[in-house]
């Protein structure tokens, strides 16, 4: 008997009925040996994650206002799945060692974790299973980048000590011991680490739909499930936008050929989709994997006459982004021109400087900026070296009237990113998805 590692999401433990569910799917296959829960989610559309409200504590605290009231929310949602679930489990001194370390300055970092280690407790009391603190064993370098070897090292030695275990996701610790976690939705990776450090067979991702979809549930309605996939379409999905699955979950697993099944708690006897090996199945020829895509991109688009004969012109370019501690998104290129496609988060307010830096290194014949743009990758392997895709998929957008402000395709021809207004985000996806994917005649 192999054995799995269970990650589940925030909607799968946001309250009683849910902590119900994720029992059930533990206890019907004793394989599920290492459990990784999330923070408790939304319960529904309006209301608040507990990571959220934590950020909230902390942002509070640190401008010198009372936090109290939101903590008190917080305890609150705990408290009541406690209560819900008849656990004798007193959760009152942690609470009030983790409300004096927030009023006494505690970081954003460690004031976020929290939500994952109380749910960690309430879910390890429930199961029966021990609970083992990432902290002990999930390590950050000094510059705060995971350090796999060290990790793997001592995580593995020490889940070797517990037949089952429930493993707090989204954190661990720096050299200096404090509390350091992965970027939002980061519980994924922790529970691809743990498939890593005890050899798991699978690693299954509990979240709240019946696995990846060909586009995002909230922009087409009702897409087709993809059944299979494998990591580097997922990680091309995962990437632009296909929020299901963080995009940094996959090199744990995808190193030790473990693979990751995304199953649904709220519909468990859906299988899912199954995240295979790289030269997994090969698809129908002109068939798409899914699309997805961000909103909120700048193009910095530079003219120079001859750019490509002059030596270092690229080098100089991206100096200039590199001083300005920016990184770029793409770089698509013709003849005389050269693009930069910049996620906005990481120009901020540095336009202005950015382009002063641009025309005094480069000295292009122009620039041009254009601004709120959404990028959308349509990603299959069954698109490479099939002819005809492109045309399908440009005359979709423009049937629809949407302009198309940028291109770009990766030489493995897996994947065909366009640049479109932000603005035409939606619909684009919606025409790219019923290019490609044909209706069912019975629906
Ligand atoms: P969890 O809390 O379980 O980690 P997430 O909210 O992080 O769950 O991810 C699941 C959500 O991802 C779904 O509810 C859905 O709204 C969204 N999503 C975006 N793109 C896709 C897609 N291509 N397929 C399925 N879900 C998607
Ligand atoms: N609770 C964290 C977040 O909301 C981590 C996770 O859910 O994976 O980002
Ligand atoms: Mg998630």
């Amino acid at each position: 008997m192999g054995t799995k590692v269970a990650k589940f999401g925030g909607s799968s433990l946001s309250e009683a009925t849910q902590f119900r569910k994720v029992r059930a799917i533990v206890e019907e296959d004793a394989s599920r040996r290492y459990i990784v829960p999330s923070a408790p989610g939304k319960r529904d559309p309006k209301d608040e994650k507990i990571t959220d409200l934590l950020y909230k504590c902390h942002a509070l605290a640190k401008d010198g206002h009372s936090f109290l009231e939101v903590f008190a929310r917080i305890k609150e949602r705990y408290q009541s799945i406690c209560t819900e679930l008849g656990l004798a489990l007193d959760l009152s001194p942690e609470f009030d060692a983790i409300e004096k370390a927030i009023a006494a300055g505690a970081s954003a970092d460690y004031t976020a974790s929290r939500g994952e280690y109380l749910n960690g407790k309430i879910l390890a009391a429930y199961l029966g299973y021990a609970f083992v603190d990432p902290a002990t064993m999930i390590f950050f370098d000094q510059h705060g980048q995971f350090d796999a070897e060290k990790t793997q090292a001592v995580l593995s030695r020490e889940l070797a000590r517990y037949e089952r275990a429930v493993i707090p996701g989204f954190y661990g610790s720096s050299p200096d011991g404090q509390i350091r976690t992965f970027s939002r939705g980061g519980s994924d990776i922790t529970g691809a680490i743990v498939a890593r450090g005890v050899q798991a067979s699978l690693y299954e991702n509990w979240t709240d739909v019946s696995g990846f979809l060909m586009a995002d549930p909230r922009i087409v309605p009702n897409p087709k499930p993809i059944r299979e996939i494998t990591y580097r379409e997922l990680r091309e999905l995962a990437y632009m936008g296909a929020t299901v699955l963080h995009d940094e979950a996959i090199f744990p697993v995808r190193e030790a050929k473990i693979p990751i099944n995304i199953k649904n708690t709220n519909d468990p006897g859906d299988p899912g989709t199954l995240i295979v090996n790289d030269n997994g199945s090969i698809r129908t020829p002109g068939s798409i994997t899914g699309i997805a895509g961000r909103k909120g991109f700048t193009i910095i688009a530079i003219e120079k006459t001859l750019m490509h004969s002059e030596l270092g012109f690229g080098r100089k370019l991206l100096s200039v982004i590199e001083e300005h501690g920016i990184s770029f998104e793409h770089m698509p290129s013709g003849i005389d021109t050269i693009s930069l496609v910049i996620a906005d988060s990481q120009l901020n307010d540095k336009l202005e400087q950015v382009l002063i830096g641009i025309k005094r290194v480069c000295k292009p014949d122009a620039i041009e900026v254009v601004r709120d743009i959404a990028l959308i990758a349509t990603v299959g392997l069954g698109m490479a070296y099939t002819p005809g895709i492109a045309a399908k998929l440009f005359t979709a957008l423009a049937e629809a009237g949407i302009n198309v402000r940028m291109i770009d395709q990766g030489s493995s021809e897996i994947n065909i990113i366009v640049g479109v207004e932000n603005k035409d985000f939606e619909a684009a996806v919606r025409q790219i998805y019923q290019a490609f994917v044909p209706r069912d005649p019975d629906k």
